[in-house]
């Protein structure tokens, strides 16, 4: 029984029964189905954690796509990859820490957390991307943590917006305050599909500022689950921007390979 969901109880107490229900029925891990353990392992198990492949650290300089080994070794220092060099791009640098792959653990984990409710893992892989964020984008001196905002109505049917936990995770570590009511979301787009000129037109105009003078002559970090072409953060930077942002930074837990 999925006794870590009942939101009524305090999560002390939520965990506590949930670590009494595990010693009597050990539950699986929800991604491969071997036996779950203790703290992270709790909600992922260990092989699965341990398979979460890292992004490399030393790709394009704007969205941080690692280059094949041959391209590193000639030794640019950080050049722009062929997306960046093709793409007018709002904000500053983009990083990730996971790689999300078509049958990867991390598109596994993402999933459960959005789609299965799993706010137990979603709260280790806040925990993970806070404490994992590269620090070449960390040291840029951003003043607040800004989530991808869901559309209202999204939003109530899933109880929760992950980039917002991601963010408030992000926040606490990093000692940024988390701006979540100043980007809003008008437009409930479809799910993202098609090349990125389609998701681009896709998120067009989705997002506005409300409340602009919180964020006057910030620099903002924004943070959100998964980068995929980039359109997303695109769009919600162009929106920042234009309402008196200084600059924006984008954090992502996972990017697309
Ligand atoms: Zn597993
Ligand atoms: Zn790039």
């Amino acid at each position: 029984m999925p006794l870590a969901e009942i939101p009524a109880l305090p999560s002390a107490l939520r965990d506590v029964a949930a670590g009494l229900l595990h010693l009597v029925f050990p539950t699986p891990c929800h991604v491969c189905q071997r036996p779950l353990g203790r703290g992270r392992h709790s909600a992922l198990c260990r092989s699965c954690w341990e398979a979460l492949e890292r992004v490399a650290q030393a790709g394009c300089r704007r969205c941080g796509w690692p280059f094949p080994a041959a391209a590193a070794a000639r030794g640019v220092e950080r050049p722009l990859c062929q997306r960046c060099r093709e793409t007018d791009d709002h904000f500053e640098a983009a990083r990730a820490v996971l790689l999300y792959r078509d049958a990867g653990i991390a598109r596994a984990a993402i999933l459960l957390c959005k789609h299965g409710r799993r706010l137990g893992l979603l709260r280790h892989l806040a925990a993970l991307l806070a404490e994992e964020a590269p620090p070449d984008l960390m040291r840029r001196m951003w003043d607040a943590a800004v989530p991808v905002p869901l559309h209202w109505r999204r939003r109530w049917h899933r109880g929760f917006n992950q980039a917002e936990a991601l963010a408030r995770a992000v926040g606490r570590r990093h000692g940024l305050p988390v701006e979540r009511r100043c980007l809003v979301r008008v437009r409930s787009t479809p799910p993202q599909h098609g090349d990125m000129a389609a998701r681009r037109q896709n998120v067009l105009n989705a997002f506005v500022v409300r409340r602009a003078e919180r964020i006057a002559g910030q620099r903002l970090l924004l943070v959100d689950d998964v980068f995929t072409t980039g359109a997303t953060a695109n769009a919600c930077a162009a929106a920042l921007l234009a309402a008196g942002a200084d600059a924006v930074g984008v954090l992502t837990l996972a990017r697309v390979e």
